[in-house]
């Protein structure tokens, strides 16, 4: 084997998903499905029965697309992906769509594409914070205090109905 040759044989293979999580695909994808739960990618709705196999597979995915393409610190995924939930739904939709993509070349190279535009979403949203979390400091969301403007649900008609009672 050449030098070449040995640095191809080196490529990671992508992580499998986990067979808990196929299954339920297959079950959902079936003609006669009685299966009707959300998506496998949409974690946000998922059961805790999913999630628990779902989170080391997503934990493998963002290993392997550092390892893999991240070749600029700001490329790299940070190790508290999963506290940015903006980042688990992202991390999650690309992991499933890479198996539909790579069934034919230009999917793939599409594939290629939204992986780029995912990057540049995530920097946009980690901000400079994305430097402390890339280096093993999670930061806090920094629009906190602007989410915190918002009352609590519910809340907005008492706040009405008070306003219009008291003078
Ligand atoms: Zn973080």
């Amino acid at each position: 084997m050449t030098p070449a040759q040995q640095a191809l044989s080196e490529y990671a293979p992508f992580p499998e998903p986990p067979a808990l999580i196929l299954d339920y695909i297959a079950a959902r994808s079936a003609e006669d499905s009685v299966v009707d739960g959300p998506a496998p990618w949409d974690i946000g709705s998922l059961p805790a029965e999913l999630l628990t196999p779902a989170h080391p597979w997503l934990d493998a995915v963002c290993r392997w697309l550092n390892q893999t393409y991240a070749w600029q610190p700001q490329d790299v995924i940070p190790p508290c992906w999963e506290k940015h939930q903006h980042l688990g739904y992202e991390v999650a939709a690309l992991a499933f769509a890479r198996a539909d993509a790579h069934e034919a070349a230009g999917s793939t190279v599409i594939w290629h594409e939204q992986y780029e535009r995912f990057l540049a979403r995530m920097n946009r949203m980690l901000g400079k914070a994305g430097d402390e979390c890339r280096v093993g400091r999670h930061q806090p969301r920094p629009a906190r205090f602007q989410l915190d403007a918002w009352p609590p649900p519910g809340a907005t008609e008492k706040a009405g109905a008070s306003d219009g009672s008291a003078s």
